[in-house]
């Protein structure tokens, strides 16, 4: 690797949770290091220590490490940094850049455009003589924000620096400052906000904002992660799905669109569900056993494996796939919904009676999804009925539910003894 390869970086300020708008920006910086072959750097900006916490800086890794976001070179805080602050600001003051006022040192902005090609917006300019000198150390010698982020981002020798729009005002000040100590400027891009399906910036009145919030929802990373690189970022073509090796190949600045992001959550589920249907039982089995074994269920690895692969297409999160899973190993967790109390209120009588013929049949029959589907098959021919008429019914009285994997396959995953023993109860009880 040259020394030119890029290096980027996420610098988070440990005063909150992983925000999803934080780990998009992660991710995209992520994106392009990767694609680059270049760094991808973590700093922890704990300068304001009353709100910064090492529990959300545990947080804040824990999420990054969740969706893979590996850093390179060892981890920043910005909070052992402060020498390296104080010497520059010092060094402005001595140079007549900045100068001394109640005790503070105050920045003097040179008059004059301050103008960038943004990565995202192409270019953007300020007037010096809008934006005013300002404060880069306290009087009690701590640094403000715009001085300890040049420093550090010099000092880390940051050649891109990729974040939210909300920063865009602050870029001309640290423009501003780069050009006082005479140092190169670094490529700057504005990535666009996250705003909620109302077209408000995204909070808590939408739902989730934090990261782990997803993870404990039963999202899995790869496709919270594909999701993420879909808010604001477009491959081209209406590609949504992508391995992450094919979101490193194809990500560029091009693609960050300027118009703000909606976080939809109806997508992200339906991309989660897309997700679990492509990944194996055995895959998701360590995720869905801890949410099982809290639902109280404790069935063995192969029945619950068994379970997961037939329910897994039709869920949206490794909670719903948990759900479904012990209402087949144990009918305490059927419920049975609005849709299904309708269906058999339609008609109670034909549907216990269709209960009892599957039953007459069922017992008589090797316990094989293939046995089963015939021997049902043939009971709706001899009735002449629809196939479905028969199957309804099985699958109300099992799932509590009118849609799941097909019956046959429910049948085989419930077991012959849990299934006939369900159903008698089910004919029994209507
Ligand atoms: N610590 C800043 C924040 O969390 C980010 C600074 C930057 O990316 O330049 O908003």
């Amino acid at each position: 690797m040259t020394s030119t390869a890029p290096r980027l970086r996420f610098a988070p300020s440990p005063t909150g949770y992983l925000h999803v708008g934080g780990a998009r920006t992660a991710l995209f910086n992520w994106l392009y290091a990767r694609h680059e072959g270049g760094k991808f750097l973590l700093r922890i900006e704990d300068t304001d220590k009353a709100r910064s916490t090492d529990e959300h800086t545990q947080v804040i890794l824990d999420g990054l490490t969740w969706l893979g976001l590996d850093w390179d070179e060892e981890l920043v805080f910005q909070g052992a940094r402060v020498k390296r602050h104080q010497e520059t600001a010092d060094r402005l003051l001595a140079e007549g850049k900045a100068y001394m006022d109640e005790g503070a040192i105050r920045f003097r902005l040179p008059p004059g455009e301050i103008a960038w090609e943004d990565a995202v917006h192409g270019r953007i300019s300020f007037q010096g003589a809008d934006i005013k000198d300002f404060i880069i150390l306290r009087s009690d010698r701590t640094p403000i924000y715009n001085l300890a982020v040049v420093v550090d981002d010099l000092d880390m020798r940051i050649t891109h620096v990729l974040r939210g729009d909300d920063h865009i005002s602050n870029t001309p000040k640290q423009i501003a400052l780069y050009q006082a100590l005479g140092a190169p400027l670094p490529v700057f891009g504005h990535v666009p906000m996250i705003n909620g399906p109302d077209g408000k910036k995204l909070s808590k009145r939408h739902g989730a904002t934090a990261v782990g919030d997803y993870q404990h929802m039963g999202i899995l990373p790869a496709a919270m992660r594909n999701f993420l690189a879909l808010l604001g970022w477009s491959p081209g073509g209406d590609r949504e799905i992508m391995t992450l090796d094919e979101m490193i190949r194809l990500f560029s600045f091009a693609g960050i669109q300027q118009k703000a992001a909606i976080f939809d959550m109806t997508k992200l589920e339906w991309m989660n569900g897309q997700y679990l249907s492509m990944t194996p039982a055995e895959d998701l089995y360590p995720l869905v056993a801890p949410q099982l074994a809290q639902l109280g269920v404790n069935g063995n690895r192969d029945a619950v494996l068994k379970a997961i692969a037939a329910v897994k297409t039709r869920s949206r999160t490794t909670l719903d796939v948990a759900r479904q899973v012990a209402a087949r190993l144990d009918a305490k967790h059927v419920v049975v919904d609005e849709k299904a109390k309708k269906e058999i209120a339609k008609d109670p009588a034909g549907y216990k009676a269709s209960l009892e013929a599957s039953l007459a049949v069922l017992k008589a029959t090797e316990w094989t999804p293939e046995a089963l589907e015939r021997t049902l098959r043939a009971l709706a021919e001899q009735k002449g009925v629809a196939a479905g008429k028969i199957f309804q019914p099985i699958r109300i009285a099992l799932t509590g539910g009118t849609v799941s994997e097909p019956v046959n396959e429910l049948l085989y995953v419930v077991g012959r003894d849990a299934a006939l023993r369900r159903l008698e109860a089910a004919a029994r009880e209507t």
